[in-house]
């Protein structure tokens, strides 16, 4: 049977999808291989959110070919949906799926097994076959690719559920609705049993995740809301801890924050892209509304949980921002509670209108101008670490990082969102209380006392919770 390696780029969704491809892989009796450079199908999931990531999956291609050149290259994902023909081009590469063909990979390997025909050093370029291309129109795309994925800063701890796929929105500087086509969700019930079964397999927290997630539901009929699907997460399942991912500001809404302030199994933890602090340029960008709109529900979350982190997207140099737009935009984070701060590089994105522009700025003014967003982002980060200083805290243990594998501490993650190191060794997947003593460069040292909940559910060991999510879920 044919052995695959998977090389992941790109955001939480992209993982899920991928954890989705390698999930029917296993079931079709295909064996993971542990590097690119020992399997016979290596597919590569592509994101193209910038022209940077563009360049990372296309070096990732020459590099495996060049250590592997009896792979079999599949690129799929992002990137293989907005220019195929582009991938078709590197070498090594047999096939380039789109996102529109992503469900048909599985059966695309193992079919192709059967006619395989190892390639080498021998074989001349002109020999080779030519890739086989699947793309086709994304906005008629049905369903969401659905498994839950380990990684992440939880180190396969926090498994990510992606929940909704696509957007309807057309900010301008955005490709992403031309590559994952319109917002579709996956059902209520779907949803409900994926979360109870990684629940009862031990899992603490599960990170909701999608492209659009405020945008849950408005598809399905009857018509459905993240509201009503966050009530019934609680109601319905014996969940410790939800996180939500990314959620545009104006799904933030006063019932969804005093929903988040009335329970302690939903992280304090809010991150709403900004973009810009400007109205100028959120005009500019299609955003649908304006740095009044955005303050009012960072101060509403404020008031409701002083503790909530609050993070924000922001993109540095969009085309026309002025020096007095990007002070604006300066001015705006630092008037308001930010616990950090994701800054990008503007990036033309091919056929998105902000493209088109004539009025695209140089990339060293782009670059000072997201570089001191970063330091803001910083500032305001370690002001917030500052502030948690004595304060008791409820926290998850994470798996020691790869390259301290015998630190003396523990790291943690809490509700709101904080880096912990615990200074002691101690299992991962426990809530436990701790006390911040001393602030890091990312994070706060802190001294433990156990809480009574640490002991009342089941310790999970790290590697027993990978294999339980390697059997869960497939396609949907
Ligand atoms: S909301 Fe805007 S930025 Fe976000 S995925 Fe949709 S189009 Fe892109």
């Amino acid at each position: 049977m044919s052995t695959f390696y998977i090389e992941q780029f790109g955001c939480r969704a992209t993982q899920a999808d991928g954890a989705a491809i390698e999930r029917q892989l296993l079931d079709r009796g295909c064996t993971p291989s542990s590097s690119a450079n020992s399997a016979e199908f290596v597919v590569i999931n592509t994101c193209t959110v910038t022209s940077a990531a563009d360049a990372q999956a296309r070096d990732a291609i020459r590099k495996i070919h060049a250590q592997n050149p009896a792979a079999q290259i599949l690129v799929t994902g992002c990137y293989a949906q907005r220019a195929p023909e582009e991938l078709a081009a590197l070498p090594g590469v047999s096939h380039v799926v789109g996102n529109s063909h992503k469900p048909q990979i599985p059966s695309l390997i193992t079919a192709h097994r059967q006619n395989f025909v190892p390639l080498n050093f021998l074989t001349p370029a002109s020999f080779a076959p030519q890739p086989q291309i699947l793309n086709g129109d994304i906005f008629a795309t049905r369903g969401v690719l659905v498994a839950p994925v380990l990684g992440g800063e939880g180190n396969h701890t926090r498994p990510i559920l992606k929940i909704q796929d696509g957007c309807n929105n057309r900010c301008s500087f955005c490709v992403i609705p031309y590559v994952r086509g319109k917002s579709r969700s996956l059902p209520p019930e779907t949803v409900l049993s994926e979360i109870r079964r990684l629940s009862e397999s031990g899992f603490q927290e599960i990170v909701l995740s999608g492209i659009n997630l405020g945008s849950w539901g408005r598809d399905l009929s009857p018509r459905a809301g993240i509201l009503d699907l966050l009530r019934r997460i609680l109601g319905e399942t014996d969940l410790a801890r939800l996180r939500i991912s990314s959620i545009e500001p104006l799904d933030v809404t006063q019932d969804l924050i005093a929903l988040f302030a009335g329970t302690d199994r939903i992280a304090d933890h809010f991150h709403m892209p900004l973009q810009s602090g400007s109205d100028n340029i959120l005009s500019a960008m299609h955003r649908w509304y304006r740095t009044e709109h955005y303050a009012r529900r960072v101060n509403l979350i404020r008031e409701f949980l002083p503790n909530a982190a609050i993070g924000a997207d922001v993109i540095a140099g969009f085309p026309g921002e002025t020096e007095a737009d990007h002070e604006a935009t300066l001015r705006f984070i630092g008037s308001l509670p930010f616990t950090y701060l994701h800054v990008f590089s503007y990036s033309s994105r091919p056929g998105t209108k902000a493209a088109a522009l004539d009025s695209q700025l140089p990339g060293d003014v782009i670059h000072r101008r997201a570089r001191e967003l970063r330091v803001l982002g910083e500032f305001k980060s370690e002001k917030f670490r500052e502030s948690q200083l004595g304060r008791s805290q409820r926290v998850l243990t994470l798996n020691r990082p790869e390259k301290f594998p015998n630190a003396p501490w523990t790291p943690a993650l809490s509700s709101n969102y904080l880096q912990f190191r615990i200074t002691e060794q101690l299992h991962a997947n426990q809530f436990l209380e701790v006390r911040a003593v001393s602030v890091g460069d990312s994070y706060l040292s802190a001294e433990l006392d156990r809480s009574p909940q640490s002991e009342t559910r089941p310790e999970s060991q790290p590697s027993d919770l990978r294999s339980l999510v390697s059997d869960l879920s497939g396609l949907s």
